[in-house]
């Protein structure tokens, strides 16, 4: 190497320097077997709290069987983006699957099926709003400040004005959206319906109502409550009984559905606009149709009594577990979902943690920094309806002994 490009990497060793000065160094474990909760990792056996596999069904044999018949049905790759030759009728029917599934807070709902949540937010925010000349420069973005990277990121690229309003505030966004009456033009609130790092939920009937007096868009990412909450796991809006033209949701399908991809489900008008002109939807190849076949299989089993099951399941491993973290020395978020968030402070102290419970052969991950503000460094325990209450039993005996010795 000369020296030139010996500087190049100079500076990129003294970032990872700063990384590890910080504590913020992240590696990747290697999952040898399925995600489940007794699963091998790095080649042990460990019980996992680390995945978004909320109702347990990544492992199912059903969706296993799904994928299988998919791939033999439509081949391995789509061939093409949607528009270019690669939407298949896997595809087409998942869209009608998740608008009946999900679709009842808006009249004449259409879904849009897109490879991952992440391209969902970025098509969602950078598509909305950019109308007109200024082709969304005028545009104002209202976000909730602990909304999602991919949230964030499609905020940033659609060029809107954006406003963070604080987390979950309605009062303080009711009142910016009120001091920017006469200013911009397309105006969209965004917001995550339970948040990812804390378990909490927006107070969605409030974003609202707010929404339809000022004549917002409101964009609601529900990728922790789709196939979770609401009768028959159909999401957030359902469970709050929302309905209404401005709504715009966003679900994805790596979390509970067990699978992956993402969708938008809004009024039909929205939906073609999209497909018109969302680059993140359009310049890419579509998914492999086998996907979408198996997906279209979990939404049977999520909308079912097994469905039904699971999710009673799930209540019971929440509660339980709300009372282990309660009993620790440290701090647990009062979160009602399958996030449980334990808030331990510094970096230092989280890894600290996380790797005694990885003595104690149980996978929970230490989220930190840029994830959660400065300071409020956790360990992020993540439920799933595969976890027993033995499960739950040896992570409180874990955290207990920790607790008093620390
Ligand atoms: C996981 C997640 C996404 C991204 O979805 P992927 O399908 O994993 O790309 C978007 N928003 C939120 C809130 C998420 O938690």
């Amino acid at each position: 190497m000369n020296e030139t490009s010996a500087a190049l990497f100079d500076t990129l060793k003294q970032g990872l320097a700063n990384i590890d000065r910080n504590g913020l160094r992240r590696r990747r474990r290697i999952a040898d077997t399925a995600c489940a909760a007794h699963m091998t990792v790095d080649g042990r056996e460990i019980i996992g709290f680390a995945s978004n596999d909320y109702l347990g069904l990544a492992a199912h044999e059903t969706l296993r069987e799904a994928l299988a018949e998919g791939a033999r049905k439509y081949g391995a790759g789509s061939g093409g983006s949607h528009l270019l030759g690669g939407h298949s009728r896997a595809h087409a029917k998942l869209e009608d699957d998740l608008a009946a599934f999900s679709g009842g807070f808006v009249n004449q709902a259409r879904a849009l099926y897109f490879s991952t949540g992440y391209m969902a937010n970025l098509a969602t925010l950078t598509t909305l709003g950019a109308l007109g000349t200024s082709g969304g420069r005028d545009t104002l973005m209202f976000c909730d400040a602990l909304n999602h990277a991919s949230l964030i990121d499609g905020a940033r690229l659609s060029r809107a004005d954006i406003r963070i309003y604080p987390h979950a505030d309605a009062g303080a966004l009711d009142a910016m959206l009120d001091a920017s009456r006469n200013e911009g033009g397309a105006k969209i609130i965004v917001t995550d319906s339970v948040f990812s790092m804390d378990g909490d939920i927006a107070p969605l009937a409030r974003l609202l109502e707010i929404a339809e007096r000022y004549g917002a868009w409101l964009v609601v990412d529900d990728a922790h409550g789709f196939g979770v909450l609401g009768p028959q796991g159909r999401g957030a809006l359902a469970e709050a009984a929302l309905r209404s033209p401005h709504l715009v949701y966003v679900g994805t399908l790596g979390k509970a559905a067990g699978v992956s991809g993402a969708f938008v489900i809004a009024h039909e008008t929205v939906i073609e606009w999209f497909v018109q002109r969302a680059r993140p939807y359009i310049f890419t190849t579509a998914s492999v149709p086998a996907v979408a076949h198996a997906v279209s299989a979990s939404l049977r089993i999520i909308g079912g009594e097994e469905g039904d099951a699971r999710r009673a399941h799930l209540a019971t491993l929440i509660d339980s577990t709300r009372a282990i973290l309660k009993r620790t020395q440290w701090l647990p978020v009062d979160s009602h979902t399958a996030v449980q968030p334990l808030i331990i402070g510094s970096n230092e102290k989280t890894l600290q943690l996380a790797a005694a419970l990885d003595e104690h052969r149980m996978w929970v991950p230490a989220i930190r920094p840029p994830t959660v503000p400065v300071g409020t460094s956790r360990l992020r325990i993540s439920l799933s309806a595969a976890h027993s209450h033995e499960d739950l039993a040896a992570l409180d005996q874990a955290l207990q002994t920790l607790s008093n010795r620390s």
